[in-house]
């Protein structure tokens, strides 16, 4: 059975469904930004590749919406950049994340800005002013960035990033890998530090090929002169690899999950003088 169009007729009802979701979903994050309390940040560690030391803590968002349920961040984000709503909620989880830099003064963190949010006019001068009425050094903060960014508008993107640099900001390239950037991108734009992509990691012990690539990006980045994040390292042997190969930095669920503000200073930063 097909329509008009030639589509089956099932695929058809599904992007109905995820239409209808999206709405949903658009109508409650709507609701959740005007009463707080639904959204919230987890914390996971980015640790020394040769010692279990907490370099920083990437801030992940996470929502509950009373009528539908944990709705997963890369679901909610999506939606949020579609509708325009993202600007507003990263400003949302920007307010979180000030109040829980204030709250551990020993800690930094590294924050994902959406391309939408970066490119916003206002973002970069009202999150230098809200750092500075509260008395935070924007040193303590790592701002990751997708290659998206880059591909969509790369001259305003490297205005706007040269401006967050010039103000102390960190600058990460998330998800290296994925995305359609070329080399080029990496040497023109400023960033400190390049995060490869899970996708790389997984089964590395089991994949020749793949630890050629890992070690080839280890030292494009080490030449540029970044510092490396290996993500979704899971396994022993995965650590042991990326670290032999030469990786600064170790983020996954074998170094530790994501986790509150608590819990994080609990396992992470109270012990730091032991
Ligand atoms: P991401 O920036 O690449 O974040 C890493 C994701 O990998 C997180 O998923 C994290 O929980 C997950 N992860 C960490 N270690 C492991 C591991 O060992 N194995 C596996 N399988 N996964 C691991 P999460 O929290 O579901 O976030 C998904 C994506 O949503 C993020 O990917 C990021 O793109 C986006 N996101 C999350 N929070 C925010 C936010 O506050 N703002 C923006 N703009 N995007 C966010
Ligand atoms: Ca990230
Ligand atoms: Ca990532
Ligand atoms: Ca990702």
């Amino acid at each position: 059975k097909r329509r008009r169009g030639g589509r089956p007729v099932a695929f058809g009802a599904m992007i109905e469904a995820a239409d209808r979701d999206a709405r949903a979903i658009e109508k409650a994050l709507r609701a959740a930004l005007r009463r707080p309390g639904q959204l919230s940040l987890l914390y996971q560690p980015i640790s020394a590749a040769g010692a279990r030391r907490l370099e920083r803590a990437e801030a992940l968002a996470r929502w509950t919406s009373p009528e539908l349920g944990p709705i997963p961040p890369d679901r909610f984000i999506a939606v949020a950049e579609r509708s325009g709503l993202v600007v507003e909620l990263g400003q949302a989880l920007l307010g979180q994340l000030c109040d829980d830099l204030e709250e551990r003064p020993e800690l930094a963190v590294s924050f994902n800005v959406s391309p939408l949010q970066l490119l916003a006019p206002s973002f970069a001068s009202d999150l230098i002013a809200e750092l500075r009425r509260r008395r935070i050094s924007p040193a303590r903060i790592e701002l990751e960035l997708t290659e998206r960014l880059l591909v969509d508008d790369p001259r305003l993107a490297a205005e706007r990033m040269g401006e967050l640099r010039a103000a102390g900001f960190r600058l990460a390239l998330d998800d290296f890998g994925t995305g359609y950037s070329s080399i080029g991108y990496l040497r023109e734009m400023s960033f400190d530090t390049l995060k490869i992509d899970r996708s790389f990691v997984t089964g590395l012990e089991r994949c020749p090929e793949r630890r050629a690539l890992v070690k080839a990006m280890l030292d494009l980045a080490h030449a540029l002169e970044l510092q490396v994040v290996c993500e979704g390292i899971e396994t022993d042997e995965e650590l042991a690899l990326v670290r032999d190969l030469g990786c600064d930095l170790v983020q996954g669920y074998h170094i530790d999950r994501p986790m509150n503000l608590g819990r994080l200073a609990e396992r992470w930063l109270d012990q730091r003088h032991e």
